[in-house]
Order: C-alpha cells, then structure tokens, then sequence
C-alpha cells in the first residue's frame, strides 16, 4: 500500500482535481484506490459524487476515534475507487487535535489498520499547514506538489519544502517528494514557460514530466460529481492524468530496479 499526500499549502493550485483525476486514473487500470478527503471544505467527496447528506461517516469522526477507518469508507461510482469523505466538522479537528496524544500520528495510526487493503491512498490536504496537513505529512510516505504556473508559486514553494524538511527530521523519516506538478498550464501565457523553466532549473529530477495543462472540463467534471476521466477522457486534462499515472507507475519500475 502506498500513501500519497497531495499537497500545498496554497488554495487554488489543483490539489484536489489532482487528487481526485490520479485516483480515478489509478482505479481504472485495475489499482484499489482510495481517497482521504482531508479538507473541511469537502470538494474531493462532492467531485466523487458523495452527497452531503452521505457524509454521516467521515474523516473527523475518524480523528476523533468516534469510529474506525474501515467505517468511513465509501464506493464511488468508480470501480475500484473509494472515498473517506469530509464535512466542515473537520474544521474543528484542527484545534480538538491539539489536546490529543500523539497529535500528528492520529491519521497514520487509522491507516495502519487497513494495511494492504488498498494499492494505493491519496489524500486530499487543505490550503494550510496546520496539525491536519501535519498528519497528512506524517501518515505518507510518497508527497505530490501541484503548483500552479504563476510567478508567486515559488515563493509558496520554498516554504512547503522547508516544512517537508522539518517533518522529515522529526516525525516521518520515510517522507519523499514524488514529484512537483505543473498544473493548469497555459501554453499562450508567458509566465506559464518561465515559471515552468525556473522550477526545473532549480528542482530538476523533482518536476513530473507530465504537465497538466488548462483545460475547461476540468471545472465542469465536479459539478457532476465526476472525475475528469469519467466526465470526458478525451479531454486534454483527462489525458494529461493518464499520462502521469504512466509517469508515476514507471518511475516506481524503474526506483526498483535499484533497490
Ligand atoms: P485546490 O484543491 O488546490 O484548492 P482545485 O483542484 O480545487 O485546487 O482547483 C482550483 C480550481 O481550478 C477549481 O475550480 C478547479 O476546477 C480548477 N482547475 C483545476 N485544475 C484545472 C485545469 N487543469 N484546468 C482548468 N481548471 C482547473
Ligand atoms: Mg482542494
């Protein structure tokens, strides 16, 4: 089993549409993924078509120990695609957290009872680096950084990357950077090109390939509560998830080949 946190601390950048595109991508080539919606603000559980009201089992039950994981579990209309919803509840957990024993371990440890259960889990973080992205941080062993092309992102970059570091040094040593992910990439724009020449330059073997690029679908699909992938495949967001899960899949071959 895999664990994969999506982050980045800035909102808007494609965390979840990342989130949700690469489960759904992974789900349909045959990998059992799962989908921890960790943001109060729910959009991963309304894009896999989780209605509110579906919700009762969610994530902040989950961290406050009212019931297991395994109980919080739902089905999408994706084979082999499940979802750990959110509601704003989660919201609250930041500060309840903080009276807890072992705070930043609380996800890692729900986690530990599904061992092997799932291929894969992604998690979707919020806009913030507080004690839920913390857990996030703590619970994974693999981080995708999407990064919007635009000229303040580095900035935003730099600090992520410097938590990472901090978390790596004192709470989860395993911690790696999978790739940084350009997304809604515009190809007329020209701080698209530049902001995408500077990262390479400076975090070269940490920049996906794969770029995701702008495309409208990918704002329709949620409002059916589906992946881009189910919503239009043919689309050229669709297309370009494909392609990371391509991307992701061989780099894992090609990292084992030297273990
Ligand atoms: P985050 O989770 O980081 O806040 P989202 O994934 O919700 O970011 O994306 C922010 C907004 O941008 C959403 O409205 C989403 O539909 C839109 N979006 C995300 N990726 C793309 C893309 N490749 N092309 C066009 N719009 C996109
Ligand atoms: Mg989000």
């Amino acid at each position: 089993m895999e664990v994969i946190s999506v982050v980045n601390q800035k909102g808007g950048v494609g965390k979840t549409t990342t989130c949700v595109n690469l489960a759904a991508s992974l789900a349909v080539i045959g990998k059992k993924t799962l989908v921890i919606d960790f943001d109060p603000q729910g959009n991963a559980s309304t894009g896999l078509g989780i209605e509110a009201n579906e919700r009762r089992q969610n994530i902040y039950g989950v961290l406050i120990k009212r019931y297991g994981l395994g109980d919080a579990i739902h089905k999408t209309n994706i084979k082999n695609l499940f979802i750990v919803p959110s509601t704003v509840d989660l919201a609250a957990a930041e500060l309840e957290l903080k009276e807890m024993p072992k705070r930043e371990y609380i996800l890692k440890e729900a986690l530990a009872n599904l061992k092997n259960v799932f291929d894969y889990v992604i998690i979707d973080c919020p806009p913030s680096l507080g004690l839920i992205t913390v857990n996030a941080l703590t619970a994974a062993e693999q981080l995708i950084i999407p990064m919007q092309c635009e000229f303040y992102s580095l900035e935003g970059l730099s600090h992520l990357i410097k938590t990472v570091k901090i978390i790596q040094d004192r709470l989860n040593p395993n911690l790696e950077i999978k790739g940084i992910l350009l997304t809604m990439f515009d190809k007329r724009n020209r701080i698209s090109e530049q902001v995408a020449r500077e990262v390479r330059k400076h975090l070269k073997s940490k920049v996906f390939n794969t770029v995701i690029p702008r495309n409208v679908k990918m704002c329709e699909a949620p409002s059916f509560g589906k992946p881009a992938i189910a919503y239009d495949h043919t689309c050229s967001g669709a297309k370009s998830y494909i392609k990371l899960v391509k991307e992701i899949l061989t780099n894992n071959q090609l990292q084992a080949l030297h273990e």
